[in-house]
């Protein structure tokens, strides 16, 4: 089952990289990804997709394999299927690499032995034709040793280059879950994560908070300072997010200026408590543009904190805390509101800066 694995990985991966050398396609983890599919056949749509453009004779320009994976890919699945593949690929190469290791050891000790015995051959005054009977075989078995470290070699380089591969995907993974400007988990991440920690909440009876930060008139802000400035600005709060959680907590862009902090074994007051220090942090810092050193004043941030009650809806936990950060919108921002009881009713507790 293993070895045959193993057989059709490589078999597929072959394939790929010969038809990607035929139509001239960049060797990139995603090209690799369609050509493996492709050979692999799993997906009919994708193979009659490509077996078209080939008939058709279209040339395969970067834009048409990036049509081709956006629209039979599905990403998330891909890099798993993918990652999963090379892994696969690398137990394999390390297994062989121990096995023709192990097989080059023996035949090394086999080599002495014989190197041994011809000495003591020669020293005893043996027939000849004996002694060229050895001598032949040890020949033979030096040869072999040999032939198997350059089959070692080869391996050697061969998993390098699946690490490499390995390490294309890990990259392409993260970048996949993580938001470019910010650095902090993406939109996607967060709900996956959302979903993961409400489980184990409900699981370990242990409490999970969710805040939504929202940067207050970032509007104006673009407005006066400019875009590239209001990204900084973005890039500020973000840092101060990811430096005040730790271990567990999941800090994330949201959307635009908006951002959420997963806070799995907190509850409500304390969350109140760690939003108000990053309020404070925020609120004081006095922002000044790098180049021109033109004072730019200073920002606020609203925050809405919810408490995951067992059995909720994830969206209804999101909705909480989105209306209490409405409320802290509604009470003049630069504050940090928890709702307490009922959906999206705003019952909350208010600590004003
Ligand atoms: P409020 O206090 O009610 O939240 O007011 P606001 O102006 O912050 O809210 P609004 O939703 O009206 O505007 C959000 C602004 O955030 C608009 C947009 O220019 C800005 N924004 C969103 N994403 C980005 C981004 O990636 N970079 C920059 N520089 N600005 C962004
Ligand atoms: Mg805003
Ligand atoms: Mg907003």
């Amino acid at each position: 089952m293993y070895h045959d694995d193993l057989h059709q990985a490589a078999e597929y991966a072959h394939a790929a990289v010969a038809s990607m050398t035929r139509f001239s396609i960049p060797p990139t983890p995603i090209n690799f990804t369609i050509w493996y599919e492709y050979h692999a056949g799993r997906d009919p749509a994708l193979s009659r997709a490509i077996d078209a453009l080939l008939a058709a004779g279209t040339s395969f320009t970067p834009d048409t394999t990036l049509q081709l994976y956006e629209e039979y890919l599905n990403p998330a699945r891909m890099l798993r299927a993918s990652r999963e593949t090379t892994e696969k690929l690398q137990e394999a190469m390390d297994e062989l690499r121990n096995f023709v290791g192990a097989a080059e050891q023996e035949t090394r000790t086999y080599g002495d032995k014989l190197e041994d015995f011809s000495d003591s051959l020669d020293k005893q005054g043996h027939a000849p034709a004996f002694g060229s009977l050895v001598g032949a075989m040890l020949q033979e078995t030096r040869s072999m040793q040999e032939r198997n470290q350059s089959l070692e070699d080869r391996l050697a380089e061969t998993t390098a280059e699946v690490q490499q591969l390995r390490e294309h995907f890990e990259q392409a993974r993260r970048e996949s879950l993580s938001d470019s400007l910010t650095g902090l988990a993406n939109r996607k991440n967060f709900e996956q994560t959302l979903s993961l920690l409400t489980k184990a909440a409900q699981d370990s009876a242990e409490p999970l908070t969710l805040m939504l930060l929202d940067i207050d008139h970032f509007k104006l802000f673009n407005d006066r300072h400019g875009h590239q400035t209001g990204d900084t600005v973005l890039q500020l709060v973000a840092r101060t997010l990811s430096d005040n959680v730790k271990g567990q907590d999941l800090a994330a862009r949201y959307g635009g200026e908006e951002f959420a902090l997963l806070l799995p074994r907190t509850r409500a007051d304390q969350a109140v408590k760690l939003g108000d220090n990053i309020r404070a942090l925020i609120a004081t810092r006095k922002l000044v543009k790098r180049q021109s050193g033109e004072t730019l004043g200073r920002i606020t941030i609203s925050a809405g904190v919810a408490e995951y009650r067992v059995g909720e809806a994830l969206s209804s936990f999101v909705q909480r805390a989105d209306a209490a950060l409405y409320g802290a919108k509604r009470e003049g921002r630069n504050r940090v509101v928890a709702a307490t009881e009922g959906t999206s009713t705003l019952t909350e507790t208010v600590l004003r800066s």
